[in-house]
């Protein structure tokens, strides 16, 4: 008899776990969504339009066995950052120092669809669309949908995001808080098209107007246009709440963002009519309730956007949790559970502190002297001890080392760098090998 699971949730997540898991010919997965089927309808709710997918997210599909010539064509790939500063002028930094190091650009909509037609094609997976899961009770096995009550009668899997129903309830069975992180700076989307069918800016890059205490971003979609984050302030002067008329909006760009006015058509338009989005991250104490529950992506660890991560984190969640399914299920869901959790966790935490710290690298340090001077050496250090200093950029975005362990490893090499730092620009072999081993061990060029 088959095995049957319940995911909550068809955004990301959701429908990857399920291809994963559907490979598993013993078991039946149920996925209950809120929204109606984006292939349908044509009009999709969700947040960001496009996202940058990166190493980790690409193994974690690859896995799954969708990551196929279709998939690739969905890719603008982007090899580094493109600075605009406050006069227009651009100047290049590259996201690694080897070709393949390059992040990649993808429309939210169509990764969304197309995992959710690989799941279905699966046939033991069935995505139920407009069915909005209220509530659980967990414990009492009970979940309430739409306007029914359902006994449950097998294990919960809770992709259904920041706000999940799954991770609330297991707060209140575990008597444990849900942190919030929320932090004081807002996003609003604004859209570059295209121009004479053409780009307008390079598409091979991520683009940045770095400001210290906002910035804008740029990633580059498939027709041509760019979709623009502009992050700042929610409240106070200089933020979306002060900006409040056409004239603001115009001498505020003017000062800020000059070189974007002729690029975005309909900034008016854009930046009254469309949202200002919260940037929310948030720890969940505990992910598992017994063999009844489980959150996984978002639901378990959203974090802020800035290391372009949370996506790419909640597919190697997956990942691990399909392989761990495979190697070592033996029909014991609480210890499945149980065993994903305590291997993830401390990961998710770190992804947290990555990102948060990101924004400042974003919006700030990249205008900095000593930071570009460090980017460089840490490439210059990577090419000469291969197996002992991977720039932070690289371990995050280009290798599956645990994010905990870029963390702390991110950290010591930061000491390294500024202690190597230094103003006539000569690169010391002897002594960077000196403080490399004294400092790290070798973690292998991955
Ligand atoms: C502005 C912004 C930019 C970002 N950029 C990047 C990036 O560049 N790279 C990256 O890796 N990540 C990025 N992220 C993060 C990424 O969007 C999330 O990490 C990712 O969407 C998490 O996937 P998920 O499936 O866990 O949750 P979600 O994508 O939020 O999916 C949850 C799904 O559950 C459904 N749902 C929710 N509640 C219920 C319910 N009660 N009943 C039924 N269904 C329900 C929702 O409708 C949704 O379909 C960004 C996020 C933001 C906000």
């Amino acid at each position: 008899m088959k095995k049957n699971i319940i995911i909550i949730g068809s955004g990301l997540s959701g429908p990857l776990l399920s291809t994963i898991l559907s490979k598993n010919s013993d078991l039946q997965i149920s996925v209950f969504e809120r929204s109606s089927d984006p292939r349908k309808i044509n009009k999709f709710s969700g947040r960001s339009i496009n996202l940058a997918l990166s190493r980790r997210g690409i193994e974690a599909l690859k896995y799954a066995g969708v990551y196929d010539k279709h998939f690739e064509s969905l890719l603008i790939p982007m090899h580094g950052r493109s600075i605009h500063s406050i006069d227009g002028e651009i100047t290049f930094q590259p996201y690694g120092n080897k070709d393949e190091h390059y992040i990649n650009s993808v429309s939210r909509l169509e990764i969304n669809k197309a995992l959710m037609s690989y799941a279905e094609k699966m046939g033991n997976v069935d995505i139920k669309f407009d069915m909005q899961c209220k509530q659980i009770d967990l414990l009492n096995k009970k979940l309430h949908i739409q306007n029914q009550t359902i006994d449950i009668d097998c294990p919960v899997i809770g992709a259904d995001g920041y706000r999940s129903i799954v991770s609330k309830n297991i707060s209140e069975i575990t008597n444990t808080e849900l942190d919030y992180v929320n932090i004081e700076h807002s996003y609003k989307e604004l859209t570059i098209g295209p121009k004479n069918g053409e780009y307008q800016l390079d598409p091979n890059s991520l683009h940045i107007w770095p400001r210290r205490d906002m910035m804008m971003i740029a990633l580059p979609n498939l027709d041509y246009s760019f979709t623009c984050t502009l992050f700042m302030k929610s409240s106070g002067k200089n933020s979306f709440e002060d900006i409040n008329d056409n004239q603001k909006l115009y001498t505020f760009f003017e000062q800020n963002f000059n070189d974007t006015i002729p690029l975005i058509e309909n900034l008016e338009n854009d930046f009254f009519e469309n949202p200002t989005g919260k940037l929310i991250g948030l720890r969940v104490p505990i992910w598992t309730c017994e063999d009844k529950g489980l959150s996984i992506g978002d639901a378990a660890h959203a974090t802020v956007p800035f290391y372009g991560q949370g996506m790419n984190a909640s597919f190697e969640d997956c990942h691990i949790f399909g392989q761990m399914y495979r190697e070592k299920f033996s029909g014991n869901w609480a210890a499945l559970f149980s065993e994903f959790y305590h291997s993830r966790k401390k990961d998710a935490d770190a992804l947290l502190d990555l990102s948060l710290d990101n924004y400042r690298v974003m919006r700030n340090d990249v205008l900095d002297e000593k930071h570009i001077k460090k980017q460089k050496l840490s490439f210059q250090l990577n090419n000469d001890f291969p197996d002992y200093f991977i720039p932070l950029y690289t371990m995050v975005s280009f290798t599956t080392i645990p994010y905990a362990t870029a963390l702390e490893r991110g950290y010591i090499q930061d000491k390294i760098l500024d202690e190597l730092i230094n103003v006539n620009d000569i690169y010391d072999k002897q002594k960077s090998e000196k403080l490399i081993f004294k400092y790290l061990t070798p973690i292998g060029n991955i």
